[in-house]
């Protein structure tokens, strides 16, 4: 048991006070976890796309002061009542939706959109009580997606807990909290290239970078990596991208540009922008007879798909994904394992590292589209 068990802990957060403006470190006092609960010591966060984009709270109601994060790597402090699965000591990921393992979509081996732990960003408190286990001088201090990982220390459900092998090291594993997974998921369990295949990747951020390395894992011949910004090509190399079409060199739609490259269409695309003209494009980029788009990007609020029907009768799939169908608690061993067997190399999503106290240059690296991932490490 640890000796801090059932205690408030006192430990340095990064808080949101307002939008848009930069975190502030902050001695916070987090409660200890409640039942089905468990208290996590963070070693290693990273900062992803989704948190700059709450932070900003441009088109969302402003949930502040809020403590962000949601890709770390962390061990387990203590435990609520009622906690069996895990203990004190367990090295975590702690990931952002959840599997409760009793719902019909946990049950079901076709989904991981757990009904009770589904991700959630409007929520600020925790499931069980609808309270924050974050106070500062009495003051309460949200939650974000049930993570809130810069903080040295957060409070999160079991059910949103993967439990990893210890060997992993934390400030690389990390970052398959997130992003990574997404993309890696929606190649190699959705798109599911066969050896020897073609795959377009729509969009060369984190994700698309990540559903290319799943397309390289699974031995696709042909990486085709779509892009507005030809800048990216070079970096996407290391990912297997091995031809790049910016649509903008191209007076035709994209999809034509790439069906004569292949001789029809690809076997496989991955579309990770949210762009809409990007998601059609890489349904209409797959061969017919056999081709398969898998949507990851999230369209805008009034965004409509449109394509010909006839795309369809001619024996193209459409799909959609939410984080790379991975159950966390399930699956994300597993990925781990692939990392720590050198199947799955991460090191190359990691482009910067800053300290703690240093936060807000990572998000100065994110907004500036200078990084891939940076790690924050909580320990100075
Ligand atoms: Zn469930
Ligand atoms: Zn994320």
């Amino acid at each position: 048991m640890s000796p801090t068990a059932g205690q408030v802990i006192k430990c340095r957060a990064a808080v949101a006070w307002e939008a848009g403006k930069p975190l502030v470190i902050e001695e916070v006092e987090v409660a200890p976890p409640q039942a089905n609960e468990v208290r996590l010591k963070i070693l290693f966060t990273a900062l992803c796309r989704t948190d700059v984009h709450f932070w900003e709270a441009k088109g969302q109601t402003p949930l502040f002061p809020r403590i962000f994060g949601h890709e770390a790597g962390g061990i387990v402090e203590s435990v609520g009542e009622g906690v069996t699965e895990l203990q004190p000591g367990d090295h975590v990921l702690p990931v952002f939706t959840g599997e409760c393992g009793e719902c019909l979509h946990c049950k079901s081996e076709e989904s991981n959109m757990c009904d009770l732990l589904r991700i959630n960003t409007d929520r600020g408190t925790m499931i069980i009580d609808g309270k924050t286990r974050f106070s500062k001088n009495g003051q309460p201090i949200y939650h974000f997606v049930g993570t809130s990982t810069f903080s040295e220390y957060t409070v999160v459900h079991t059910g949103c807990v993967a439990k990893i092998n210890p060997a992993a090291p934390l400030d690389k594993v990390c970052i398959l909290s997130c992003g990574i997974c997404t993309g890696l998921g929606a190649t190699l369990n959705v798109a599911k290239p066969k050896k020897g295949s073609s795959v377009a990747i729509f969009g060369l951020g984190a994700v698309g970078l990540a559903a290319a390395e799943g397309a390289r894992l699974a031995g696709a011949a042909r990486i085709i990596g779509v892009d507005l910004h030809s800048s990216r090509f070079e970096e996407a190399k290391k990912f297997g991208v091995s031809e790049f079409v910016n649509p903008k060199d191209h007076e035709k739609p994209v999809q034509e540009v790439i069906a004569e490259m292949t001789d029809g269409g690809v076997d496989r695309s991955v579309e990770c922008t949210g762009s809409i003209q990007a998601m059609i494009s890489a349904f209409e980029c797959v061969h017919d007879g056999w081709g398969v788009a898998v949507l990851v990007g999230v369209p805008n609020k009034d965004d409509a798909f449109k394509t010909h029907p006839m795309n369809f009768l001619n024996e193209r799939t459409l799909k959609g994904t939410f984080y790379g169908n991975y159950k966390p608690r399930t699956d994300l061993p597993s990925v781990v394992e692939k990392y720590l067997n050198k199947e799955l190399e991460l090191e190359k999503f990691i482009t910067h590292s800053v300290s703690f106290s240093e936060i807000n240059k990572a998000f100065d690296y994110m907004l500036k589209g200078q990084s891939i991932r940076c790690i924050i490490r909580m320990e100075e």
